[in-house]
């Protein structure tokens, strides 16, 4: 039998860090030492005491059913306590929080909340494939914006023409972003929340690095901080980076409790909820010392500063970032992103991600995530130091 697939995944393209993995795995059986800078996926392991937890709560039988709904208040409590502390932002615990699957589930879901044929979505470029996959499932109209360094990797939201913007529906917005890792200054915010009030557009706004940040004097903001936010738009939160959580899955929507329970009413009917146990070893993560989150800042940092004044040094025109735990570093002159990609495998058997693979306003950069130790990287420098560019 010819199995055939729906046009909508036809017209998805492979995705992006699953090819950069099976190259890689593909390097490292022709016996390469890769040096792993592609896939933003934390390297040290979940702290000790939200394992601790997670193996309390895995015990528990009432944590092996159905958890369903939108995650166990004690859960829901513990983020609007986070929030407060972190942002000094109130939530209503009751209706304006919303456990997810890892903050990916509940972006690629909420389009089916929103979103219907023809209707469009404003998506930044480069950026988390995952606004535009929902975007495609849904026969939304992607609308690309582009993020360039001249306006601060900020999409120009006085470029978008007033006939797209009255048929949008939803506009992504990720500061600190990946993977450009701008931040963005308050002004922004301001300006944000009025474009979506005059155009009735919901703003979904994606705060996964939120924790990552190296300059106590600009720190990272939410959304939700500024005047009028709760009326248009929801905050993504994940704890996959702040805790090296990727694998437990486990993230939450919060804001607008319309739109909250939206979202959730579609989660209701597609998966069950997040696995409690899970959701326990969250709530240790959010209410106990943050020193842990603090420590990992400043492993960040040390390795960003290895990065940055190595590649400084080899001619490369790198800008240290505020924020997130990327470098997006414009490839020398000369080449296309994609050939430093290849070079950089090829020759120094180095993994890090093309710009225009997240984005065609990309093309010119390459992200390196800072996912290895201070003492890989300074091997990858040296690496690059004997490949000529
Ligand atoms: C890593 C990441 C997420 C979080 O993903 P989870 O599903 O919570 O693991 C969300 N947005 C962006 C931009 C990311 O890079």
């Amino acid at each position: 039998m010819k199995i055939e697939t729906s046009e909508k995944l036809k017209k998805l393209p492979p995705y992006l860090f699953i090819e950069i993995d099976r190259k890689k795995k593909e390097a490292i059986e022709r016996g390469a030492d890769i040096i792993s800078l592609g896939v933003g996926d934390p390297d040290m392991p979940t702290p000790k005491h939200i394992v601790e937890a997670g193996q309390k709560a895995l015990a528990k039988p009432q944590n092996h059913q159905y958890p369903f709904g939108a995650g166990m208040l004690s859960f829901r409590k513990a983020v609007a306590g986070w929030y407060k502390k972190k942002f000094n932002v109130d939530l209503n615990p009751d209706n304006e929080v919303c456990a997810l699957i890892g903050s990916k589930e509940g972006i690629g879901h909420m389009h089916l909340a929103f979103v219907n044929p023809g209707d469009v979505v404003l998506i930044p470029e480069p950026g988390y494939p995952v606004y535009n996959t929902g975007t495609i499932f849904t026969d939304g109209i992607p609308y690309f914006m582009p993020l360039l360094e001249k306006n601060g990797f900020l999409p120009d939201l006085d470029a978008i023409p007033e006939d797209v913007a009255k048929k949008a529906k939803i506009i992504f917005v990720n500061y600190p972003n990946n993977p450009t890792a701008a931040i963005a200054p308050k002004e922004f915010y301001v300006k944000l929340i009025q474009f979506a009030k005059k155009y009735n557009i919901i703003v979904a706004y994606d705060n996964a690095y939120s924790e990552i940040y190296y300059d106590e004097n600009e720190k990272t903001m939410s959304f939700l901080e500024f005047e009028g936010a709760k009326e248009v738009g929801v905050e993504f939160h994940s704890l996959s980076k702040t805790y090296n959580m990727t694998g437990w899955r486990l993230g939450w929507v919060c804001g607008n409790k319309d739109i909250v329970a939206a979202i959730a009413k579609v989660k209701d009917n597609y998966d069950s909820g997040v696995f409690q146990a899970v959701q326990e070893a969250g709530i240790t993560a959010l209410t106990s010392s943050q020193e842990c989150v603090e420590e990992m800042r400043k492993m960040y940092k040390a390795r960003r500063d290895a990065l940055c004044d190595g590649l400084n040094a080899l001619g490369w025109n790198v800008t240290k970032p505020k924020a997130s735990f990327y470098v997006w570093a414009k490839v020398p002159k000369g080449y296309k992103s994609s050939e430093v990609v290849a070079k950089l495998l090829d020759e120094c058997a180095i993994v890090c991600t093309p710009g225009n693979g997240m984005g065609k306003s990309g093309e010119g950069y390459v992200r390196f995530a800072l996912t290895v130790p201070v003492p890989r990287i300074k091997e990858a420098l040296a690496r690059i130091k004997n490949c000529k560019f």
